[in-house]
C-alpha cells in the first residue's frame, strides 16, 4: 500500500479521515506510524497528498488530510480481456488498476469456462476490493469502469466497433505475422484472450471488427504476464 485510498464514508469532516480494517493494520504493521506522521493518501477518483495521523489506536487511525497533487495519468487504452480463471483474474485486475487501464472489458469466449463468470470476485465489493489494491500499489486514485459481456458475438458485433472509433485496435494473438507497435501516440483498444487462446473464428471476428492481430514473439506469455508486457510496450510510463 503505497497510498491509502480514501473513500468518501472514511471521511468525518472535510479534512478528517478515520481508517480503519485492513488499512490501519497497514499502518501499524507495515509503515509502523506514530501520532504526527504523515502518510500517503488519496480520495478515490480525487487528487492525492498526505494523511496527518492525529490519533492512532488498536481499532482506528484519525487523519488530517491535505490532497494537492493529481494522481498519475489514465491510459488511453480500452482493454478487453476473455474472463480469465478466477484465481487470476483477481490478480490480473489488480494489475490492471495498477497499470493505469481504466476500461476494461471481460468478455465471453469459446475457451472460457461457464464456471468463470460465477466467481464472486465478481461481485462489486470484490471488484472494487481488489481495484483499490492495484490503485493503492501505483498511488493512483482512479476507479476503473468494469464492463461484462457474457455474449462473445453480440458485443463484437453490436458494441465493438463503436468501441473502436479513432483508436488503433489491436488482438494479440500468438504465431500472427505482425508484430505488437510499441510506444502509440494514439488511443488504443487491446484485446487479450483466455487461457486457451482465440479461436479462428473470434480472431476473425474481431479482425472483421476493425482489430489487427499482433504478437509478442515466440513465447506464449500467461495472461497475467501478457497484460503488463503488453501495455508497457504500447505506452512507455517512463515518457
Ligand atoms: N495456446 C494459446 C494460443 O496460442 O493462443 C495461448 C494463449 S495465451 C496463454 C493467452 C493470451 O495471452 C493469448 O490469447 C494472447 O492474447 C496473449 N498472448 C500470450 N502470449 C502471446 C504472444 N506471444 N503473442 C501474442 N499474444 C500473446
Amino acid at each position: 500500500m503505497n497510498l491509502a485510498l480514501l473513500f468518501d464514508e472514511d471521511f468525518v469532516t472535510a479534512d478528517r479521515a478515520v481508517l480503519t480494517g485492513r488499512r490501519l493494520t497497514h499502518l501499524h504493521e507495515v509503515l509502523k506510524v506514530a501520532e504526527g506522521d504523515l502518510v500517503p493518501v488519496g480520495r478515490v477518483n480525487g487528487n492525492i497528498g498526505s494523511g496527518r495521523v492525529l490519533n492512532l489506536t488498536a481499532s482506528r487511525a484519525d487523519l488530517r488530510v491535505e490532497l494537492m497533487e493529481t494522481p498519475p495519468p489514465p491510459l488511453p487504452l480500452t482493454l478487453i480481456l476473455a474472463m480469465p480463471r478466477p484465481k487470476m483474474f483477481r490478480r490480473v485486475l489488480q494489475t490492471c488498476a495498477t497499470l493505469g487501464v481504466k476500461d476494461l472489458w471481460l468478455i465471453n469466449s469459446y475457451k472460457v469456462e461457464k464456471s468463470f463468470w460465477q466467481t464472486p470476485w465478481l461481485s462489486e465489493e470484490h471488484l472494487r476490493e481488489n481495484m483499490t489494491l492495484g490503485l493503492e500499489q501505483a498511488r493512483d486514485t482512479l476507479l476503473p469502469t468494469v464492463n461484462i459481456r457474457k455474449l462473445f458475438k453480440p458485443f463484437v458485433e453490436d458494441e465493438l466497433p463503436a468501441l473502436l472509433k479513432g483508436k488503433r485496435a489491436l488482438v494479440a494473438h500468438p504465431g500472427t505475422a505482425t508484430p505488437c507497435p510499441s510506444y502509440l501516440e494514439q488511443p488504443a483498444v487491446l484485446c487479450v484472450g483466455p487461457e486457451g487462446g482465440f479461436t479462428h473464428y473470434e480472431v476473425d471476428k474481431l479482425e472483421e471488427a476493425g482489430c489487427e492481430s499482433v504478437h509478442l514473439g515466440a513465447r506464449i506469455l500467461r495472461v497475467e504476464t501478457a497484460v503488463p508486457v503488453l501495455v508497457s510496450r504500447l505506452f512507455d510510463a517512463c515518457r
